[in-house]
Parts: structure tokens; sequence; C-alpha cells
């Protein structure tokens, strides 16, 4: 699909062309004039060649991708050291001389037959085409990106990895060097590992939860941060997200058989010990859970934590992008090798390994809860792992809850409570977050979407 910036010789687009002619003549008259591009290629470059056809006093999509891109300064120290810049113009008012416009004239006939503007092509030193620059929107370092790939000695290529660990399927993806590919993805695994296994040793969910109404315990900083994090998740959803949850959770057996539901008199006994709000922080990095019942587990929020953490450690070492997915929580930042935004699949609750929608995803996270993995039936109803800690009931209805916020970790755990939330009240409060979506698959297969997230159609 062409862009809806490009503009082509069409006699509908030429009339376009003229009214911007026209609608532009004040604004060239003030903007820096298009730079001028030497057109001497050296004779023996290694460097590609970067042919740009422009109309530098009529096309405001060529003015703003000359000024924002070409003469950016991160691009030209770019372009200094891997490509040769050629602009066609094809300007209405400035006057080029003859042999320019034959020049130019050659070059369309070969690369531009249909004459669009802007028309970017990446081309090795023999004038073969290695790709179409897409220039809608897109910024220095979007175009960078895209050229990187065709650099001969920086082919930039995709690495994967996938391990599973603690029940969880981690998959990696990141978009590196071949040379260093292998390196960082250990750095991902060593990262993964060290956090599950501190997490695991030092235990200190058990030793608070052991000493809960007893006594306060010390924690790490982030273990307290991100319990703080936790409760603002909880005040938030009203308790629908509560890590105190966990003292339900004995009651019930997620393995996929049929079972009837506890005792009313069980769960409301169990139900009168969980509350978010006995969680007491204290100064000095200390918990205290005041209850002597209660019971923490991170179990909806601790994937989306470690795929933010595996992305931060590889951001700081410099990885341009990548995708981390921890169990169906995932992490993306950049852009693919090509330049193209990662596309994440959102599961079918009813088909193993089927995708139901794919959504681009730039510099965002998803996470998926449902009902489709560790559940119960009874009745002819199936119940999720996921616990209302109002009801003490599993929740039924939500088939499938997918949140895309920037954070892996709020994903999760809103994902978690807009399937206690259910759908009417769970998508009314992603409507008023914002930069925070949600596909919500119901009883029926039917797919709902937060108002920011309306399907594309191409
Ligand atoms: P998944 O593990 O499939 O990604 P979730 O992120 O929704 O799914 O996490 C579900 C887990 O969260 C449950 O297995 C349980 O350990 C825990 N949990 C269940 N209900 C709640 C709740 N209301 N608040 C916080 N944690 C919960
Ligand atoms: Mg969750």
């Amino acid at each position: 699909m062409k862009s809806r910036f490009e503009i082509s010789f069409s006699p509908y687009r030429i009339l376009i062309g003229l009214v911007l002619v026209i609608l532009l003549i004040n604004f060239t008259s003030t903007a820096q004039p298009i730079a001028k591009h030497s057109l001497n290629r050296e004779a023996h470059t290694t460097k590609l060649r970067l042919l740009v056809f422009s109309g530098s006093d009529w096309c405001l999509p060529c003015i703003n991708f000359d000024q924002s891109v070409l003469q950016s300064k991160s691009f030209r120290a770019f372009a200094e050291l891997h490509l040769t810049i050629e602009i066609a113009d094809f300007p209405q008012h400035k006057k080029l001389s003859k042999s320019e416009i034959e020049q130019n004239e050659r070059l369309a006939e070969k690369y531009n037959s249909q004459g669009i503007f802007p028309h970017v092509l990446l081309l090795d030193n023999k004038g073969k085409i290695l790709r179409k620059i897409i220039t809608n929107k897109a910024n220095t370092e979007q175009v960078i990106l895209q050229i990187k790939p065709f650099l001969p000695d920086q082919k930039l290529v995709e690495v994967s990895t996938s391990i599973i660990l603690m029940g969880s399927a981690f998959n990696i993806t990141l978009v590196t060097n071949k040379s260093l590919g292998d390196q960082y993805l250990k750095q991902c695994v060593d990262e993964i590992k060290s956090w599950l296994s501190s997490w695991r040793e030092r235990s200190t969910t058990s030793q608070l939860n052991s000493m809960a109404g007893k006594e306060a315990i010390e924690v790490s900083a982030t273990y307290y941060q991100l319990l703080e994090r936790c409760l603002e998740i909880s005040r938030l959803t009203q308790g629908a997200f509560d890590v105190s949850f966990s003292g339900l959770s004995a009651l019930y057996k997620f393995d996929g058989e049929e079972h009837p539901l506890p005792d009313k008199e069980l769960v409301a006994e169990k139900l009168s010990y969980i509350g978010y709000t006995n969680i007491n922080m204290l100064p000095g990095h200390k918990v205290f859970l005041s209850d002597v019942h209660l019971q923490i587990a991170f179990g909806a929020i601790g994937k989306g934590f470690a795929a933010d953490k595996v992305k931060k450690l590889m951001i700081d070492q410099g990885v341009i992008g990548g995708v981390v997915n921890a169990g169906g929580d995932l992490t993306t930042w950049g852009r693919r090798y090509n330049g193209e935004m990662w596309q994440v699949g959102i599961p079918d609750p009813d088909i193993k390994e089927s995708i139901i929608l794919n959504l681009p995803l730039d510099n965002l996270a998803m996470a998926t809860s449902g009902d489709y993995e560790k559940y119960f039936t009874w009745q002819g109803k199936k119940y999720s792992h996921i616990i209302n800690p109002k009801t003490g009931l599993p929740v039924i209805g939500a088939r499938s809850v997918s949140v895309i916020s920037n954070s892996g970790e709020f994903s999760d755990a809103m994902a978690t409570a807009v399937s206690v939330l259910g759908l009417e009240i769970g998508m009314d409060l992603i409507n008023q977050l914002e930069n925070v979506e949600c596909v919500f698959i119901d009883n029926n297969r039917k797919l709902h979407f937060s108002n920011g997230l309306q399907p594309v159609t191409n």
C-alpha cells in the first residue's frame, strides 16, 4: 500500500502538487533550502547509495524528510561513513542546469517510473535496489535501522533462544551483529537464572509469609519497590489485583479436570484473611504482614517484572531491538533487523499454538492472562486460575485478556486485574488510563478492544 504521503505524477496528484506549491510558497521562502548533496560518486566507493527523489520546493513530505532526517546531525554522521546521497530533484520553481535535469530524468526513468515523491531507495554500488526506504513519518533512527542490515560490516541479524525455567518458557529475540548475538543471549539467560534463584534462595517471600502477624522483615530495595508497585496496582484496581490472594489458591486445583467448588464457609474463612491493606511498608525497607494468616505471592506480576529486567539489561548493553517473552508476558524495544515493527500474537484460547490476532508493538509490552492453560471445570463452567479476591471464587468468562502498556510488569498485573473485573468494568478502567490498551476475548470468542486500539484495515 502506498503511504498517504506519497505523491505521484497522475493528473489528480499533479493537481494536489500544484495546490501544495501554492500553499508552500511562503513556507519554502522561509524554510532552509534543501541541502545540495553531491552528485559525484566516488569512483571505487564501497559505500551504499541513497537515492532520494524529491520535489524540493513543492513536496511537503520531501522537505520534511530532508530537514528531519537527511540534514540531522546524526544522519549526516552516519551517512559520512556509509552512504553516498544522491538527490534527484524535480522542483517546480527552482532552476536546475540542463545536465542536472537530464541526469534526474534518467534516474527517474530507471528508478521512479511512477513519479512518487518522496521516493527513497537504497542501492548498492552497482545500482541494484536493496530496499525502498519507508519515509512516512520516519525519524532518523528508523531510517538508519532500515539501512543498517545492508551495511557490509554491520549486518544486523535476529538471534533467538528459548529456555524453560520454573515451568515457564522464556523466549528471547535480539537484533544485533551476528558476532555478538550468542554473548548477549547468554547474558539474558544468566540474568533470568540469577533473578529466579535469588528469588528462590533468599526466599524473602516465604520469610515474610512465615513471620506474618509476628515480625517485620527487612527486604532488598528491589523487592520493597516491587511490593510498593503491587500495592499501587491493588489500589488502582480496587483490590482486583492483590498479592495477598495466595491463601485462597490452596482451595483449588487448576489441573484441567472436573472438581466441585469448595465449601462456602471455607471460602468465606480464607477470604477473611485476604487484604493488601494488611501489607505494611515500613521505613528501612521493612515489610510487616499484620495478619497472621496473610500469605503473599507474585504469580501475577513476576513474569512481566522479569521481562522488563532483561530488556533493561540489553538496552544498557546497547542492543538496539528485541523481544523478551516470559511465558506469554512480553516486552519489546526498537525494531526488527529490517526496520519493521515487532508483531506479537495473542494466542487463540481454543486452539493450541494458534494465534487469534497479531498486533504491531512499538516499544511496548503485552501480557496475556487466560483460562486455557491452568483451569478446572465444574458443571459445564470453566474456572480460571485467577481468583477474585472479593468473592474468593476463580474467574469465569474472561477467556483471554491482553494488556498493552510500556511496562511488562504493569501489563502482567493489569491483565490479571481486568480478568477479575470483567469486560465492562475492566475495559472502563483501561480506557481511563493513558497509553494502556486491552484486548478482551469473551466466552463467545468475541474480541473487544479498548478505545485506543482500532483494528487497521489495509
Ligand atoms: P499467567 O501466569 O498465565 O501469565 P497471570 O499473570 O494472570 O497468568 O497470573 C495468574 C497467577 O496469579 C495465578 O496462578 C495466581 O498465582 C496469581 N493470582 C491469581 N489471582 C490473583 C489476583 N486476584 N491477584 C493477584 N494474583 C493473583
Ligand atoms: Mg498477570
